[in-house]
């Protein structure tokens, strides 16, 4: 099955990409990882992409574009994937059409603003490893200290207040017209995503079996 996750910024996205992903055993391909991946390397790419990142804007579509199309030619996406955080835009989505790629659901994440602001403000991550942290929903049990690998908590750029604004008001102009573009193919399914993780990867997992 091929599905796309869309939703905000801190919707959850990412965590439930994850557990649906182990479920159907596909891969799940996060743009933002690979281009944080790459700003962590210093590849060209990751130098291009670093000004819009920490400023909580958009990288250029050509960019994201060629990012995906080289990790959808991968072998281990032959059985389907997930898309967490592509398209971002119309232009993305139509460069999807345009690669042929068939897309069987669009799994719209719905968190109001608020709490958005308040995940992503109190997310902390290992500087290391990557692992997610959040000051008040998922303390580590040492403050400020990451519990896989003992490395430093630190707030990502594109998480401090100011930026996730940004981030917002980027969702809403750029990202949100695509549910009504997948819900026009009749592919959109919307899910709540307040509450309880293993709860919303229920309505998911109900969502992707309808
Ligand atoms: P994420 O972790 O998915 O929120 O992505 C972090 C940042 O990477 C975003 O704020 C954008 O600057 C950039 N990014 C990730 N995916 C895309 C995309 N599909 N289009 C444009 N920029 C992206």
């Amino acid at each position: 099955m091929n599905i796309i996750f869309l939703g905000a910024p801190g919707a959850g996205k990412g965590t439930q990409a994850e557990l649906i992903a182990k479920k159907y055993n596909i891969p799940t391909i996060s743009t933002g990882n690979i281009i944080r991946e790459a700003l962590k390397s210093g590849t060209e790419m990751g130098f291009k992409a670093k000004a819009f990142i920490e400023a909580g804007q958009l990288v250029p579509d050509e960019v994201v574009i060629g990012i995906i199309k080289e990790r959808l030619a991968k072998g281990d996406c032959e059985n389907g994937f997930i898309l967490d955080g592509f398209p971002r835009t119309i232009p993305q989505a139509k460069a999807l059409d345009v690669m042929g790629v068939r897309i069987d659901k669009v799994v719209d994440i719905e968190v109001p603003d608020e709490n958005i602001k308040a995940r992503m403000t109190g997310r902390r991550v290992c500087g290391t490893c990557g692992a997610s942290y959040h000051l008040e929903f998922k303390k580590p049990a040492q403050n400020g200290i990451c519990d896989s690998c003992g490395a430093e908590l630190i707030q990502r750029k594109d998480d401090a207040p100011e930026t996730v604004a940004d981030r917002l008001s980027v969702y809403h102009k750029q990202t949100e017209p695509l549910k009504k573009y997948y819900e026009e193919h009749g592919k959109l399914e919307i899910v709540d995503g307040l509450g309880d993780v293993a709860e919303i990867t229920a309505h998911i997992e109900k969502a992707l079996e309808d």
